[in-house]
């Protein structure tokens, strides 16, 4: 059988079809040392556990684990599915275990996810390198540098498909059947400008510039089911001196509430203290996504320093505000202004970023700014340039509970579905964090188990 795709998803599904018998072959179209995908940069993985474990707090039921998938999504997902998942969660991470995985209590300060996400120890590039070791020691068959171009199907069903190699040659290759483990389109600013516009150019894409949705496009073009709004794509504030590609999770800035936002008028435009930060942390991306430029400015002062995750690129300090907007290359007198209008509206209350406290402006200031509210008015000045980040897109195909797509005939007989390319079917919108390696975890490996099965 053969697999496309190298991330979590894929050698999930690799690794069980191995454990059923068959012969694979693994298609990665990055070079082996950008290998794995979106997957190597992740944390952790979202589990239902009904008491603590080694490295998860509490409980989590399936319950509250489904409450949290019908909130985020309001309603836009199979339940059928994502039951599923959600109870095949503990053993995902068991059977992650019997692979070599290791897993280590979250740290303080990681989203407050200890009770509920299991974290990679050495990170997602860790779980992706004891992937490759085991399906190296399994006689998985991987070519790297090998890009999907082309699949031949008909009537729903996988006949062959064609590869461009390292050398730059085009080959056909047949299988008996197929999983599909491709990701999302999030690299392609080309689709993604389709729903954006011209402002996708400027958005940064935190994970791999390989996964471009070719092979997704394909399955659509053959008449899959689709699955997820097509111009949807989530989104944080990260870091706007962040690289286009691959900058991962280092690039997040965690400042936003603790001081001002402004675009590159120099205008608020926005709540900065409507919710805990990891609550609406996804809002944020789409907020500078509509910004003119699709830049914007977090403003902040020396007070709150050491009250957020240090960045990974130093702030840009000033003793003045003036000074702060000049070096921004923003209207000195226009940030003054509007830092002056923020800290006149400033209330008393008492300041806790742990909790959603009673520091606010007062109602004349638009838009307020309901928690969190404290003057800015203690050199040094910070600033820090925000730009949109992409994490992942929400266009998928429609799969089953055996991971098979579905076509106009029916489900396929050999084409299967793992990871981002059919977590729409669990999550039509939103996202919980964690559940995008749970859902890979789960359907990576039910579809290598029933693309082994076929005859
Ligand atoms: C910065 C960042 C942090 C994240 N943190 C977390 C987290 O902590 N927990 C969590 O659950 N989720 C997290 N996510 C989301 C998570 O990365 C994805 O849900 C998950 O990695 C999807 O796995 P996948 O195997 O489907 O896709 P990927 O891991 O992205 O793998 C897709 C693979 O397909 C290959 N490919 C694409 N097109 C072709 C083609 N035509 N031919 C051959 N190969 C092809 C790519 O090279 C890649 O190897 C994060 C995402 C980002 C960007």
């Amino acid at each position: 059988m053969a697999v496309i795709g190298g991330g979590n998803a894929a050698l999930c599904a690799a690794l069980a079809a191995r454990e059923s018998g068959a012969s694979v072959t693994v298609f990665e179209c990055a070079p082996h040392e950008y290998r794995g995908g979106n997957s190597r940069h992740t944390r952790n993985m979202r589990c239902m556990h009904e008491a603590p474990t080694d490295v998860l707090t509490g409980s989590y039921t399936e319950e509250e684990f489904f409450a949290d998938i019908l909130r985020v999504t309001e309603g836009e997902t199979n339940e059928e599915l994502a039951r599923m998942v959600i109870r095949e969660s503990p053993n995902s991470v068991a059977w992650a275990k019997s692979q070599g995985v290791r897993f280590q209590p979250s740290l303080g300060g990681t989203l407050h996810l200890g009770r509920t996400n299991a974290f990679f120890l050495g990170g997602g590039k860790a779980l992706m390198n004891t992937y490759y070791e085991r399906a190296a020691e399994r006689s998985v068959n991987i070519l790297y540098d090998t890009e999907v171009v082309a699949l031949d199907i008909r009537g729903g069903r996988f006949e062959s498909g064609r590869v461009m190699c390292k050398n730059g040659k085009p080959q056909e290759f047949r299988a008996k059947s197929l999983v599909i483990a491709s990701g999302g389109f999030e690299a392609n600013l080309e689709w993604l400008e389709e729903a954006w516009g011209e402002a996708a150019r400027n958005f940064i894409v935190r994970g791999t510039p390989y996964n471009r949705g070719t092979v997704l496009k394909m399955l659509l073009g053959a008449g899959a089911a689709s699955i997820g709004d097509p111009t949807q794509c989530h989104a944080v504030a990260i870091d706007g001196r962040a690289p286009k590609f691959d900058g991962g999770i280092v690039t997040r800035l965690d400042c936003v509430p603790l001081g001002i936002v402004v675009n590159r008028s120099a205008e608020r435009f926005y709540d900065e203290g409507e919710e805990l930060w990891p609550k609406r942390y996804a809002i944020w991306g789409r907020l500078v996504a509509k910004q003119p430029g699709q830049i914007a400015y977090s403003i902040i002062d020396a007070k709150v320093l050491g009250r957020f995750m240090p960045s990974v690129f130093p702030p840009i300090k000033a003793d003045t505000i003036e000074q702060l907007a000049a070096a921004l290359e923003l209207s000195p007198t226009k940030l003054s202004e509007t830092v002056d209008a923020f800290n006149r509206s400033v209330t008393p209350g008492t300041f806790n970023h742990q909790l959603l406290d009673d520091c606010r402006t007062s109602n004349e200031l638009k838009p307020p700014k309901t928690h969190w509210a404290q003057k800015i008015d203690t050199p040094p000045f910070m600033g820090y340039p925000l730009r949109p980040g992409i994490t992942f897109t929400y266009l998928g195909v429609r799969v089953n509970q055996k991971a098979q797509v579905q076509f106009p005939e029916g489900f396929s007989p050999n084409i299967f579905a793992a990871g981002e390319i059919m977590a729409g079917n669990i999550l039509g919108k939103g996202y919980p964090a964690g559940t995008g390696m749970t859902i890979g975890a789960v359907f990576g490996r039910i579809a290598g188990k029933e693309a082994a099965s076929v005859r």
